[in-house]
């Protein structure tokens, strides 16, 4: 849990010998490999990552002296090579309106992480329209609303209860008359119900594609990853459920165990298009691997 949570920061420390200097060398055997990899299940990475993460770190360094910052530059690097092959912005097409569907359980971050998005790209100059999509969760409409005003984007509601489908689809007719760049569509997240949200999300996406049979062009699954491995159930469900083309992952300014973003980049090499560090209108930022990898290894 948070309160527990440890990076393995100030644990490689412990590995190569308590108080120890960073230069003071150990050998690298199978003994310390198993303690790497309990440093790094710790910091949520999940097993199958954290074996692999260290397999490849010993990989032609089994039986070598290394320092404890040698350790540590080449977990980092190992760790932001996986990381490099997901760090990718979300593609913007020319295409008008670029409609964005918004997708995760509730309390994942995405209202604030529309937000932000709308904001950013109206400073950048586009013309943004969001969707309130979660018709039946009141708060998540003036929520909305709330960010709205804050990024000068205009934010369509429907009354609370009614068909989220049918908002999609008058916010599709209003954002494609306005001339629109994007269309940020926000969703249900209650997956007590899992088939009634896969009935909700498979019908705005048909009612999308409507009126444009290329739409969604992203769908973005915002996760909180303070939940850790949860987050891999969660791509999981939603992989079934949309047809997920990014990620969002939020609340890394906490003490969030962001190991969870190498099990996730292992596991299914969605890329992570942004990283939400706050819970201000700003505090979205690029997801950068070599940053990441540094932080996480302390
Ligand atoms: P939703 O239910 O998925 O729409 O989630 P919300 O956007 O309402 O966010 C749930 C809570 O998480 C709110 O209190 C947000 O302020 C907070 N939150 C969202 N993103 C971040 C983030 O990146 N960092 C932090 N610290 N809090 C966040």
């Amino acid at each position: 849990d948070i309160e527990t949570a440890e990076k393995p920061a100030g644990l490689l420390g412990r590995l190569v010998g308590r108080g120890s200097g960073s230069e003071q060398r150990r050998t690298l055997d199978d003994d310390m490999l198993e303690q790497l990899e309990e440093l790094l299940i710790a910091a949520d990475m999940g097993v199958d990552t954290a074996l692999r993460v260290t397999a490849n770190m010993a990989e032609g360094r089994l039986g070598k002296k290394l320092s404890a910052r040698e350790i540590k530059e080449l977990l980092a690097a190992e760790v932001a090579r996986v990381m490099e092959q997901v760090a990718k912005p979300m593609p913007i097409y020319a295409h008008r309106p670029q409609v964005v569907l918004v997708v995760g359980v509730n309390g994942s971050g995405k209202t604030t992480t529309i937000g932000k998005l709308a904001s950013q790209f109206k400073a950048a100059g586009k013309n943004v329209v969001i969707a309130a999509g979660d018709t039946f969760r009141a708060a998540a409409v003036e929520q909305l609303q709330v960010w709205g005003e804050r990024a000068g984007v205009p934010v369509l509601t429907a009354p609370e209860g009614s068909d989220p489908a049918s908002l999609a689809y008058d916010a599709m007719t209003q954002a494609q008359a306005d001339g629109a760049d994007l269309l940020l569509i926000d969703t249900a997240g209650r997956l007590q119900n899992r088939a009634d949200l896969m009935e909700e999300l498979s019908k705005i996406i048909r009612v999308i594609r409507k009126k444009d049979e290329t739409a969604p062009h992203n769908t973005l699954l915002v996760l909180d990853a303070t939940t850790g491995q949860n987050a891999l159930n969660q791509v999981e469900i939603f992989q079934k459920l949309a047809d997920v083309s990014g990620l969002v992952m939020t609340k890394l300014d906490g003490t969030a165990k962001g190991g969870v973003l190498v099990a996730l980049a292992d596991k299914f090499a969605l890329p992570i298009h942004a990283i939400g560090v706050g819970e201000q209108i700003d505090d979205l930022a690029p997801f950068d691997p070599e940053e990441f990898a540094a932080a996480l290894t302390g």
